[in-house]
């Protein structure tokens, strides 16, 4: 048995289709919804922990590559060094869960892991490079 985490990013067009269903019951994969951020018309982004055999994984992956859903692996942590961070906000805006967000009363940098979906793409915003992935 393998587990995989996953982060999913969904056209609006398939916001209300029930993928984790046939996930379940086409590939035989035992999945738990870590995180998801979902409203209808819109981008809806989730992230899963896929368990089952590694080639049921790997088809299951590809049924959702096909219905236009992008398909990332999670980091397992983010870690934000913030003795050096100097509230520049850059992170902010690629941040979309608002994990990570400026405080508009002190302009600091502040971070809810609790909303985090474990995309990356603030680390590779920061101009520091103080924020780590760990897979
Ligand atoms: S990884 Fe970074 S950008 Fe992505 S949701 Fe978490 S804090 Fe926001
Ligand atoms: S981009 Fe880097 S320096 Fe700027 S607020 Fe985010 S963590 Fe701090």
């Amino acid at each position: 048995m393998a587990k995989r985490k996953v982060v999913l990013t969904y056209p609006p067009e398939q916001v209300d289709k029930p993928i984790t269903y046939h996930l379940v019951k086409d590939f035989d994969l035992v999945i738990n919804i870590l995180r998801a951020e979902i409203r209808e018309e819109e981008t809806g982004r989730m992230v899963l922990e896929i368990e089952g055999d590694e080639e049921k994984i790997e088809q299951g992956l590809k049924f959702l590559r096909n219905r236009s859903i992008d398909v990332q692996e999670a980091a397992r942590d983010i870690l934000l060094d913030e003795e050096k961070c100097v509230d520049c906000g850059a992170c902010t805006a690629v941040c979309l869960p608002k994990a990570l967000h400026l405080n508009t009363g002190t302009w600091k940098l502040e971070f809810d892991k609790e909303k985090c979906i474990f995309c990356e793409l603030c680390a590779r915003s920061c101009p520091l490079k103080i924020i780590e992935v760990a897979f």
